[in-house]
């Protein structure tokens, strides 16, 4: 690699920034990493050296897990010395869970880790793949005073940079498929790359690059409806290991009154099974005891996730659990920030 120019690894894991439509089934699928950068003669002219590398078997993310997330942190852990910055192609479906997975398993990261990828693939002539590549490698190539300007996980869609902890995707067939709701942009791309500094994630300074590669998935989501019955939200509960479970409320933490439910979740926790509180709404955040029907939640120590996404509060509860964090400090743990995803 020559010395006077970044490098940036260029990862690859699927989606269908890669696909190609099969001509007899007319699906679109995984196709070889090689030729997509065939596709993109332009990453020529950029102004660092870009090394590839792809994980064992691309895939549509839909079929993403802790196991993939594993091994894409593994591949950041091995090649971290070696490069300036790091972009991550993945399917836009679960890109938000694997780049907010990645946010908790990067411990002291202070070099740029972005994610994208696009709607349509890069070798559609309509094709949303080639900016959002093109911009990402920028970002991940920033520096200032030789230091990178951008030291988070952080993924790039459409024009906009966003810490990758407070995405959600939003959309399935719009170029705007990304939002961050409860978090403002990292950056904006226009005629100038305009950096917001004021909203980077700033690392503690002097700390070792470490991966934290314990994940637990003994735990489930329930999202509240009216109606929902004791049987389906009892059947969640009797799952073997199971050892937390969030709840998707409505509005600002709220939830049916009703004695049945909030006996069962008292009973949960009180069998040492954690519970999370996080709201159905895009935007805003959980306050338990604003309203009567949380003030129970509150009292029986349901745990708030205050304004995280659906998507980080998941992965930072198979995080947390994964570390063994001693019961009786768990809810502090979860409550508080570890890597700027929740006020
Ligand atoms: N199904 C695709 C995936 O997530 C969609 C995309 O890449 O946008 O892998």
């Amino acid at each position: 690699m020559a010395s006077s120019k970044l490098n940036i690894l260029l990862l690859y894991t699927g989606g269908t920034i890669g696909m190609v439509k099969d001509f007899k089934t007319g699906y679109l699928k995984t196709f070889n990493f090689k030729n997509l950068l065939d596709q993109i003669p332009e990453l020529q002219q950029l102004d660092c050296n870009i090394e590839t590398v792809a994980t064992e078997n691309p895939i549509d993310s839909s079929d993403m897990s802790p196991k993939y997330w594993v091994e894409i942190a593994t591949l950041i852990e091995i090649h971290y010395h070696r490069f300036d910055g790091f972009v991550i192609l993945h399917g836009s479906d679960t890109m938000s869970y694997t780049a907010s997975a990645l946010s908790f398993m990067l411990e002291n990261l202070n070099k740029p880790v972005i994610f994208t990828g696009s709607q349509l693939p890069i070798g559609d002539l309509r094709t949303d793949a080639k900016e959002n590549l093109i911009t990402s490698i920028q970002v991940a190539s920033l520096k200032q005073n030789g230091k990178p300007i951008v030291t988070e996980v952080c993924l790039y869609f459409e024009y906009k940079l966003y810490r990758a902890n407070r995405t959600t995707k939003l959309n399935a067939e719009n170029f705007q498929a990304f939002a961050s709701f409860n978090y403002p942009p990292l950056a904006e791309s226009g005629v100038h790359l305009k950096i917001n500094n004021e909203h980077l994630f700033k690392p503690k300074s002097g700390e070792n690059f470490k991966v934290n590669k314990r994940l637990d998935k003994n735990i489930a989501l329930i999202k509240l409806f009216p109606g929902i019955t004791q049987n389906v939200i009892n059947s969640i509960f009797s799952t073997p290991h199971l050892k937390a479970v969030i709840i998707e409320t409505y509005g600002a933490g709220n939830c049916s009154t009703k004695s049945w439910f909030l006996n069962l979740l008292k009973s949960a926790i009180s069998q040492g099974i954690h519970i999370i509180n996080i709201t159905q709404c895009s935007a805003g955040s959980v306050i338990m005891g604003h309203y009567e029907t949380s003030n129970t939640l509150k009292k029986i120590g349901v745990i708030s996730g205050k304004d995280i996404t659906t998507e980080a509060a998941v992965v930072k509860l198979m995080h947390l659990l994964g570390q063994h964090i001693p019961a009786n400090t768990f809810k502090t743990n979860y409550e508080a920030a570890i890597r700027g995803e929740m006020q």
